[in-house]
């Protein structure tokens, strides 16, 4: 998984236009640091590598990992000392916690368009069927 390394995530701005310079508190460096990595052909639209929590609207002052903390605090991301020197049993601890939160972001997305289905199945009911 080479996302679980900064300079794999710090690859993924690359054609990126992140609106401040290297040395904002939101730099490019920091917010790969702190777990996220850039979603192509968004503005700036990044998503943590571990709790797959979507973050966007940065502002220059901002500090990715306070901004983490705040909107997931239970991310195990942010238990790490090092984001550079990740141990084999962590990265397998992350991403099991990984694929537990792909799990479940792909289950809430099937039921959202489920319930968007039934409802607009009953909109057609209630259109072509008499009411008496
Ligand atoms: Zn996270």
């Amino acid at each position: 998984m080479a996302l679980y390394m900064v300079k794999e995530r710090l690859k993924t701005f690359e054609n990126c236009k992140w609106p401040f310079d290297d040395k904002a508190p939101c730099s490019v460096q920091k917010v790969a640091e702190a777990g996220f990595y850039y979603v192509n052909g968004t503005e700036d639209t990044t998503v943590c590598v571990v709790c797959q929590k979507e973050l966007e609207g940065w502002e220059e002052g901002d500090s990715p990992l306070k901004e983490h903390q705040k909107h997931s605090p239970d991310c195990p991301f942010l238990t790490i000392a090092d984001p550079y020197k990740l141990s084999l049993r962590q990265v397998i601890s992350l991403e099991t916690y990984a694929l537990e939160c792909i799990k479940k972001r792909k289950m809430a997305n099937t039921k959202e368009k489920m319930m968007k289905n039934v409802e607009h199945l009953l909109e057609v009911f209630d259109k072509h069927m008499p009411t008496k």
